[in-house]
């Protein structure tokens, strides 16, 4: 029984789908303006590892994603920039040379990062008679008004529109933000744009005909129209980064569930925030952290995905090279120990039974990536036959996808002995020698009596998964 925490009820729940055996999934897309940074990238992991456990338990699964080429401005509420515009006039390209450049260019990250191409994927651009059908739809029953040329969605006309429920309204006022412009065609603060015909951009790149005029959609309503286009009027499961959660997730029930007139989408997973030791993470401020510049400073794509799964999706994670440098290692001798384990034999299928009802409990309570990946770390603790292991471990990544039998091949081809030695007395490494720093401070410490600074690098170790025991002979440390 898989358990999922919901941001609609903000309660872990029990998974119950809309067809028994079968999870329909939509993903936000990319806005295929720039690269993806490794924020953005942190979310299709995590959706990624979703989907594949939701395959892994049996489920016939359908995961839909957009790819937003046209409607998404800098702010979320409608105002500033069009994004894709501004990528065009930033490269001199137009916008669908960039938009197909930065589509080719997030599916090759994905690639590096193992994560599974949607069932489908589908351009905003390429749904326009969609969006069209079901605004008219909107405009029909009272939820839409035109002002201004452009066509709004009315949320005064709904029950709740906060459904989220976890905002305070005042923050979130169009206009109270400096240089932000109140757009006065709106009746309430947070109606949104369906559809611009009166363009604020004299240059808008991309336009289409509709019974209000020659313009193009607003951004939420093509998340909207392509699910229910490739899913039907029900989904199971909605995902996407915390940022999205309002205003665009929020719009999307809020039309959605206007049209349709029932309940929409059960189930709300969002991903919780990448963010640097500096704050936010960013494209333009800063050092855009992409993969490809992960690998150009050396780093393997599969540790930045490794250490994602360290840690849990509703938790902010904070990225910097001191906490790659640490999944780099940790993920390098857990390659090691792997290589070293010897092929051939029978698996005993109930220690494999037993291993894997501790990878799915992990995975059944909210997608607890941290413990499946301590799953990995039990196998290999485990006292069965090294077949047994080796089984395990195949089927683990079958979900987790981070190369452990394909990444251990590839070390024991490169170094057939060294594989198996390292694995018996792995070589110091820079995590070590700053442990046994710290150990001989906590050692100076606890001499000083002064037991909260000793206290203290033990918690800080113990947090990087280092447990110290305390000896006659002195302290020693067990690495997770
Ligand atoms: P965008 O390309 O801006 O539409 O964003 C793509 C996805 O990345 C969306 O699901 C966002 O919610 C998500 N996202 C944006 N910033 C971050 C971040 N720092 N950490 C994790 N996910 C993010
Ligand atoms: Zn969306």
């Amino acid at each position: 029984m898989i358990q999922l925490y919901n941001s609609l009820s903000r309660t872990k729940e029990e998974f119950v789908p809309n067809e028994p055996g079968k999870m329909k999934m939509y993903t936000c897309g990319p806005t295929v303006y720039h690269f993806a940074h490794i924020g953005n990238l942190r979310s299709y992991i995590m959706e990624d590892v979703l989907e594949k456990y939701f395959r892994y338990v049996g489920y016939d699964v359908t995961r839909v994603m957009n790819i937003t080429d046209v409607g998404h401005l800098t702010g979320d509420n409608d105002e500033g920039e069009d994004k894709m515009v501004k990528g065009a006039v930033r490269e001199n390209k137009t916008v669908m040379e960039i938009a197909k450049f930065y589509t080719d260019a997030f599916f090759a990250d994905c690639k590096k990062l193992n994560i599974k191409t949607p069932d489908v994927v589908k351009p905003a651009t390429e749904c326009i008679d969609d969006f069209i059908r079901v605004i008219e739809g909107l405009l029909e029953k009272g939820y839409a008004y035109i002002a201004g040329g452009n066509v709004y969605f009315d949320t005064s006309k709904l029950k709740e529109y906060y459904v989220f429920n976890n905002f305070n309204e005042d923050d979130l006022e169009v206009g109270v933000r400096e240089g932000v412009e109140a757009d006065l065609n709106k009746k309430n603060k947070n109606d949104f744009v369906l559809w611009f015909t009166k363009s604020k951009f004299e240059d808008q790149a991309l336009k289409w005909n509709s019974p209000w005029g020659v313009g193009y959609p607003g951004w939420h309503i093509e998340c909207s129209c392509i699910s229910m286009r490739y899913l039907g009027e029900q989904l199971d499961i909605h995902c996407g980064g915390i940022d999205n959660a309002f205003p665009h997730h929020t719009n999307e029930i809020a039309q959605s569930e206007a049209y349709l007139g029932h309940k929409w989408c059960n189930y709300w997973f969002h991903v919780h925030h990448l963010n640097t030791t500096g704050g936010k993470m960013s494209k333009s401020k800063g050092e855009f952290l992409t993969v490809s510049l992960l690998e150009s400073k050396g780093y393997d794509p599969m540790v930045y995905r490794f250490f994602c799964l360290q840690s849990h999706y509703r938790k902010n994670l904070v990225f910097s090279y001191e906490n790659l440098d640490n999944a780099t290692v940790a993920y390098r001798k857990l390659i090691q120990k792997i290589a070293a384990l010897k092929d051939g034999g029978d698996v005993d299928a109930k220690a494999l039974a037993a291993l894997k009802a501790r990878f799915t409990d992990a995975l059944d309570n909210d997608l607890n990536t941290s413990l499946a990946v301590t799953a990995v770390y039990d196998v290999l603790k485990a006292k069965c036959s090294d077949a047994t292991k080796l089984a395990a471990l195949a089927d683990f990544d079958c979900v987790l996808s981070i190369n452990l039998l394909e990444a251990a091949a590839k070390l024991r081809e490169e170094t057939p002995t060294a594989a198996t030695e390292t694995a018996a007395a792995a070589p110091k490494d820079a995590f070590d020698l700053e442990i046994e720093e710290l150990i001989a401070k906590r050692a100076a410490a606890k001499k000083e009596k002064n037991y909260a600074e000793a206290d203290r690098i033990r918690a800080y170790l113990a947090e990087r998964g280092v447990t110290l025991k305390d000896t006659s002979q002195g302290t020693t440390y067990e690495r997770a």
